[in-house]
């Protein structure tokens, strides 16, 4: 297998826009793809940049009705009456839709298609992730499932075990609800707690389907306010295990990164340096369960200046293969870009905020707020997987 890693990136992909105040906003992936370039991040000989095309509805019908992809395309003609999510404050219509959605699924599908053929390693489109589209309608900004279109397209390649791990801040359910009754696929997703968040689902009793695929969804709920090490210690505590045990040929992760602090849609408390860990831990996992063989997508994250760009471009080194120093000054040049764009966000200076990202291993002796996340989703999972809920070992 090459060791090449393929960014799937091209301009086309900001077309998805659903208008100037919309928290999705574009601006997230071009001051990413431009921080990442400045700091030489795209420049790793590693790295091929590769351009996407749109999905055709051959692949689009892997996960959705037709009738819904008809509605997506007449939608700017009939935008308050198509119905199926569109037209709402959350999914407003917008000139374009099904094109850019549809570019943004082939971004996803080529990602899978690069790391399935072997001529990469790791694939990353960090404009995909766009994980609550349902089989019939948008939801939580999403038009079509670029996710559950890639693991879709995987599935029809042979694949008998697809892993999932989600790390939005939000519940990854609109993948979780197109395979909760295949055994082929386990979704693992890490959040806020449903009771504080949309889309109001993510519960650790959610495991699969009990008859068809039990054990096939893993859920962890974490409580407001949970900080870089909490979630590292959750997140160490439950997605190894299970992602192990079910012993995937693939793995593609979800890296929204609106856990952060000062996201302005959700309570979780992550630094970049924190997110920056996740990404780690998905990498070295990734080489540890299934030989490197990652699909790497974006997802929410609406810190536009502060968040998205640094998170996701520590995330493109890490998946390169080449890291970067917390410490790393940000260039002016990047600064001087973000200023004359009138973003009323003061742009940082560096590529840490300090977090701490050092935790304790998980235990059954302690207890505190997110120890008991961790413990419910032990106790409601780790059985499918014969793993003993209680034993720290597993
Ligand atoms: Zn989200
Ligand atoms: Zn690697």
């Amino acid at each position: 297998m090459s060791d090449a890693v393929s960014v799937v990136w091209d301009d086309a992909l900001l077309g998805y826009t659903m208008g100037g105040d919309h928290p999705m906003h574009p601006v997230r992936l071009d001051l990413t793809m431009r921080l990442a370039d400045t700091l030489g991040v795209l420049s790793n000989d590693r790295i091929q940049v590769v351009k996407p095309e749109a999905a055709g509805a051959d692949l689009l019908t892997l996960v959705h009705d037709q009738a819904y992809l008809d509605a997506v395309e007449r939608a700017p003609s009939d935008p308050q009456g198509v119905g199926h999510g569109l037209g709402t404050a959350d999914n407003p219509v917008f000139e374009g839709m099904y094109d850019s959605a549809a570019l943004i699924a082939g971004g996803s599908v080529a990602a899978a298609r690069l790391v399935h053929e072997g001529r990469a390693q790791h694939a990353v489109n960090i404009a995909g992730g766009l994980h609550h589209a349902m089989r019939d309608a948008a939801s939580g900004f999403c038009v079509f499932n670029d996710a559950a279109v890639a693991i879709a397209w995987l599935l029809a390649q042979g694949y008998e075990r697809i892993a999932y791990v989600d790390l939005d801040v939000h519940h990854g359910d609109g993948v979780q609800a197109a395979f909760y009754e295949d055994p082929r696929v386990l979704t693992v997703s890490i959040h806020q707690t449903p009771l504080t968040l949309f889309p109001g689902t993510g519960f650790p009793e959610e495991t699969g389907d009990p008859e068809k695929a039990p054990g096939t969804a893993v859920n962890i709920g974490l409580p407001n306010g949970t900080d870089d090490s909490g979630w590292l210690r959750a997140f160490h505590a439950v997605v190894p295990s299970v992602v192990r045990a079910f012993q995937p040929q693939i793995l593609i992760t979800q890296c929204g990164c609106d856990a952060h602090h000062e996201d302005p849609m959700a309570d979780l408390a992550l630094t970049v340096d924190g997110q920056r860990a996740s990404y780690k831990a998905m990498h070295d996992l990734a080489h540890e369960v299934c030989e490197g063989r990652w699909v790497v997508l974006g997802g929410g994250g609406y810190g536009l200046v502060r968040c998205v760009p640094r998170a996701w471009t520590h995330l493109l080194a890490e998946v390169g293969g080449d890291p970067l120093t917390p410490t790393t000054a940000i260039p002016d040049s990047w600064v001087r870009d973000v200023l004359a764009r009138g973003l009323r966000t003061e742009p940082p200076a560096t590529m840490t905020e300090g977090g701490w990202t050092g935790f304790q291993h998980w235990d059954p002796f302690t207890e505190n707020r997110v120890d008991r996340a961790i413990t419910r989703t032990r106790t409601a999972a780790f059985p499918l997987f014969g793993l003993d809920p209680d034993d720290p070992r597993d």
